[in-house]
């Protein structure tokens, strides 16, 4: 089974469908038995969706949004879970 710290580190393979099958197969297991896997998934889907909006909102660049989704992700995978 893969570690949360795996599970992290793959989040935006996983989020971008860039994961083989049976890796999908795997992280998918992982999610439906680690809550806060789940909850740290949920939360990158939905800043890397926020952050274009909040680029136009802000006026900010598509290099500059990324940079934050870039950064969110870095933040995350640096306050890993239990595991
Ligand atoms: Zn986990």
């Amino acid at each position: 089974m893969l570690s949360c710290r795996d599970i992290a580190a793959k989040a935006s393979d996983h989020l971008d469908r860039k994961l083989t099958f049976s890796q999908s197969v795997s992280y998918g297991f992982h999610l439906l038995m680690c809550g806060y896997c789940r909850e740290f998934v949920r939360h990158l889907r939905t800043t890397i969706e926020l952050a274009p909006h909040l680029a136009e909102q802000n006026q900010l660049g598509d290099d500059e949004a990324a940079r934050i989704a870039q950064r969110a992700l870095e933040q995350t995978e640096d306050t890993q879970g239990p595991q």
